[in-house]
C-alpha cells in the first residue's frame, strides 16, 4: 500500500514545475496538431435539407414494449446484414456506415421513449420504459460486442482504403471501441472480461443501492435542535420517549451542519453519518476497483485510469495529475486564508477555539457568508420570475448565436410543456426543436438536465436529420396570487441547459456518433459552464430582472452587488476541494489501492493540507467514483477551464457579441465530437488554450 502511493505521489511530483513563478501554462498535450491556423469562419459541414422526426409521447404503456421490441429486432438484423457480408466484399458504405446507421436509428427509435421515464406522468408508462432500458443496456452491450460484425469491420479497415477525414475518424473510433470491447482479445482473455463485466455492473449497481436503501436516524430531544427552521422540525417524526428523530439523509444532514447551533447534535450527526454504507460499500468499491484494474491490464493498459481517458480530451492519467497539480499550488495560498477566516468566526463564538473540526466548517462558513454578505435569497427571487426570464434568456441566446426561438403548438407528454421550432435568423431555416418542462410535479425527474431526443446526422438520401431536445427541471410552480418565481441560483440552472441544448441543436456534424454534444466526456460540461457566466453580468442581470408586481423595477443596486459578491465567495477553497475529490478517483484508478481509507486520507491531506477526521468512511458514499464516471471526476474542473477561457472571448467582444458568438456557432458546436476539443479551442481562441479566465473566476491572481 505504502508503495503504491509513495509510487504515485512520486509520479505526480516529479512532473516539472513549470518555470519561476509565471504558472500559467496550456494544457496542450503534445500531439501535433496545427497551431491556430484555421480562420473564424471555420465551419462544420454545411448540413443538408433538414429532415425531421415526427415524435409520439403519448404512447401508453402497453405500447412501449412493442415499440421497443421493433427497435430493437431491427438493429440485430441490420447488424446480421453488416456480419453476412461475403468476404472480400466489404465497402465503406456496407460495414462501417452501416453500422453507424444501425444505431443512430435505434437511437431515434428509442431515446424519446427512455426520456418518458423521466417525464412522464402516467406511473405505469414510467415503469414500463425502465423495464425496457434495462434490457436495452444488455443489448446494446451484446450487439456492440459482437465479433462476426467486427470481422466484417476490421476485414474493410485493412483494406487501407484513403477516406476523408470525417469518415476516417469514424472508421477508427468504432474500431476503438471494439478493442475496449475486448474483441481483439483471445477468447479465454474475451471470457474472462466478460465476467469482469458483469461483475462490475453488479458491484455497482450494489454500491448505489446500499445507498439509496441506506435509513438511519439520530433520536434527539426537541430542545437540541435550536437553530434549524420550524418547517423542519415539524416534519420530524417523534418517539415515545420524546425525542425526534432526524434522519441521516442529505436533506437533514445539510441542514444541521448548516443550521444547528449545538455543537454536539452537529458531532453525533457527522459520526453518524460515517456509518452510512460504510461497511457495505468499502469492500464493495475494493472489490471493483481490483477488477477494473484487471480489466484495463487484459486490455493491455497500464491501469484503469489510462483506459478509462482513451478518447477524452486529456488523453494521459499524467496529463490529469499535472492539471490538479497545478490547481494545488495555484489555490493552496488562496484556499488557506479562507478557512482561517471561518476559524476567526468561530473564534468569535469560542474564543478557545483551536481549530475547525469536520462538523464547524459548514455551520460558521455559513453563519460568515450569511454576516458577510447578507443576501436574501426570497428577496431576489421576486424580481426573477420565470415567464420573464425565458423570455429574456431566449432573447439574449437568439442575439449571440444567429437563431429564432418560435413557439410551436405540439403533442407534448404534460399540458405545461413548451415547445419551441429552432430557425436560423438569417435563412430561416428551421434547424431543430427544444422541449422545454420546467416545473417540479410529482413522478417527475428531480433537478434539471437537458436531454437529446434525436441527435442530429447525415441521412441516406442526403438530408440532415433535425435535432431534438429537451430541458427537465424543476423549479417552483406559481403560488396562489404570484406567478413562478426564480431564484438566482435557478437562472443560472436554466443558462446551463439552454447551453447544453444549443450544443445538441446547433450541430452539423455529419456522423451520428460525433453529432450534438458527443464530445470528449470531459468537455462536454464545456459550454454549459461557458453559458452560466452571462448570469454573473450586471447588464445581463439588469436584463433578466423584472419585478413579477412591476416588471420595470430592475434588481436593485444594493441586491445585485451582493449576489455579484455571492460568485467568487471562498471559491478558492470549493475548488481545492473539487481538485482533492478529482485526485481522489484517480489514485482510485491508478492501481488496486488495497486500502482505500488510507488513499483517501493521505490524497486528502496532501490537496488541502487538512487529514480528514480518523472516523471518516468518505469513499464508501462516493458515488461517482461507482459510475460510468470512473476516473472522470477531474471533468468538471477540467471543461471549466476551458469553459472560462472561451467565456474570455465574449468578453472581449462586448458580452453579447454576434461576432463572437457566431464564431462560437461554427466552431465549436456545430462541430461537436468530429474534430478533437483541443483542436476546437484553437480554432476558437486562436492561441493555445489556458487557465488565466479560470484564475481569474475564482478570484486568484493567474501569476501568485
Ligand atoms: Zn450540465
Amino acid at each position: 500500500m505504502r508503495r503504491f502511493f509513495a509510487a504515485l505521489l512520486a509520479l505526480a511530483l516529479s512532473l516539472p514545475v513549470e518555470a519561476g513563478a509565471a504558472a500559467v501554462v496550456s494544457f496542450r498535450v503534445p500531439m501535433g496538431g496545427s497551431p491556430a491556423a484555421a480562420s473564424a469562419g471555420a465551419a462544420a459541414a454545411a448540413r443538408g435539407p433538414g429532415r425531421s422526426l415526427p415524435l409520439e409521447f403519448s404512447l401508453g404503456a402497453f405500447e412501449i414494449g412493442p415499440v421497443y421490441e421493433s427497435a430493437s429486432r431491427e438493429l440485430v438484423v441490420k447488424l446480421d446484414a453488416v456480419a453476412n457480408i461475403p468476404p472480400g466484399s466489404e465497402t465503406f458504405e456496407g460495414t462501417v456506415l452501416a453500422v453507424e446507421r444501425a444505431y443512430a436509428d435505434f437511437a431515434e427509435a428509442t431515446r424519446p421513449l427512455f426520456f418518458l421515464s423521466s417525464v412522464s406522468p402516467d406511473p405505469a408508462v414510467r415503469g414500463a420504459v425502465e423495464a425496457v432500458r434495462r434490457r436495452s443496456g444488455r443489448l446494446w452491450a451484446e450487439q456492440s460486442a459482437r465479433p462476426d460484425v467486427y470481422k466484417a469491420v476490421e476485414a474493410y479497415a485493412k483494406r487501407g482504403e484513403e477516406l476523408g477525414k470525417d469518415d476516417q475518424r469514424l472508421l477508427d473510433d468504432m474500431l476503438r471501441d471494439y478493442t475496449l470491447a475486448g474483441l481483439g482479445l483471445s477468447e479465454e482473455r474475451q471470457r474472462r472480461l466478460e465476467k469482469i463485466n458483469v461483475r462490475l455492473s453488479e458491484l455497482e449497481a450494489a454500491f448505489q443501492r446500499n445507498l439509496q436503501e441506506w435509513d438511519d436516524a439520530l433520536a434527539v430531544f426537541p430542545e437540541e435542535l435550536k437553530g434549524l427552521p420550524k418547517s423542519f422540525i415539524g416534519r420530524l417524526e417523534r418517539i415515545p420517549d420524546g425525542r425526534v428523530l432526524v434522519p441521516v439523509d442529505k436533506e437533514s444532514y445539510g441542514k444541521v451542519m448548516r443550521q444547528a447551533v449545538n455543537p454536539g447534535l452537529r458531532r453525533r450527526l457527522y459520526y453518524r453519518k460515517q456509518k452510512e454504507a460504510a461497511k457495505e460499500n468499502l469492500p464493495i468499491l475494493k472489490k471493483a476497483l481490483t477488477l477494473r484494474h484487471e480489466k484495463a491490464r487484459l486490455l493491455g493498459y497500464r491501469n484503469f485510469a489510462e483506459l478509462a481517458l482513451e478518447g477524452r480530451m486529456a488523453k494521459t492519467p499524467k496529463q490529469v495529475w499535472r492539471f490538479l497539480q497545478r490547481l494545488r499550488r495555484l489555490l493552496i495560498g488562496a484556499a488557506g486564508p479562507e478557512r482561517e477566516e471561518v476559524l476567526e468566526r468561530k473564534r468569535r463564538d469560542k474564543p478557545k477555539a483551536e481549530k475547525l473540526y469536520p462538523w464547524d466548517t459548514a455551520y460558521y462558513g455559513s453563519k460568515l457568508f450569511k454576516e458577510r454578505l447578507n443576501l436574501e435569497p426570497k428577496r431576489t427571487r421576486a424580481y426573477f420570475p420565470l415567464s420573464h426570464v425565458l423570455a429574456e434568456s431566449l432573447k439574449i441566446y437568439e442575439e449571440l448565436l444567429g437563431i429564432r426561438f418560435e413557439p410551436v403548438t405540439v403533442e407534448v407528454w404534460h399540458p405545461e410543456v413548451r415547445a419551441y421550432d429552432i430557425r436560423d435568423a438569417a435563412s430561416g431555416e428551421r434547424l431543430a426543436r427544444v422541449y422545454l418542462d420546467l416545473f417540479a410535479r410529482p413522478g417527475k425527474r428531480g433537478g434539471a438536465a437537458a436531454f437529446t431526443l434525436v441527435s442530429g446526422r447525415e441521412l441516406p438520401d442526403g438530408g440532415y436529420r433535425e435535432p431534438v431536445s429537451a430541458v427537465s427541471a424543476s423549479f417552483h410552480n406559481p403560488a396562489p396570487g404570484r406567478p413562478a418565481l426564480l431564484y438566482h441560483h435557478e437562472v443560472k440552472t436554466l443558462f446551463h441547459e439552454l447551453g447544453h441544448v444549443m450544443h445538441q441543436t446547433l450541430t452539423a456534424a455529419r456522423h451520428w456518433r460525433f453529432a450534438s454534444s458527443a464530445v470528449a466526456r470531459d468537455f462536454v460540461e464545456g459550454p454549459s459552464q461557458m453559458m452560466e457566466n452571462f448570469i454573473w453580468k450586471p447588464e445581463v442581470l439588469k436584463r433578466l430582472s423584472g419585478h413579477y408586481q412591476d416588471p420595470t423595477r430592475k434588481l436593485p443596486r444594493a441586491l445585485l452587488d451582493k449576489l455579484l459578491a455571492t460568485r467568487s465567495y471562498h471559491a478558492a477553497g470549493a475548488a481545492l476541494s473539487q481538485a482533492a475529490l478529482a485526485a481522489m478517483d484517480l489514485a482510485f484508478h491508478s492501481a488496486a489501492p488495497k486500502d482505500v481509507l488510507k488513499v483517501y486520507r493521505r490524497v486528502r491531506k496532501f490537496f488541502t493540507g487538512e487529514e480528514p477526521d480518523h472516523a471518516s468512511r468518505f469513499p464508501a458514499r462516493f458515488r461517482h467514483g461507482m459510475r460510468g464516471y470512473s476516473a472522470g471526476y477531474y471533468g468538471y474542473l477540467w471543461s471549466r477551464v476551458f469553459a472560462q477561457d472561451i467565456f474570455s472571448e465574449f468578453e472581449a467582444g462586448g458580452l453579447i457579441s454576434a461576432e463572437v458568438g457566431s464564431r462560437y456557432r461554427s466552431i465549436i458546436l456545430e462541430n461537436g465530437g468530429s474534430v478533437d476539443a483541443d483542436e476546437l479551442l484553437r480554432r476558437f481562441l486562436g492561441r493555445e488554450p489556458d487557465e488565466r479566465a479560470f484564475l481569474r473566476w475564482l478570484g486568484v491572481e493567474p501569476s501568485a
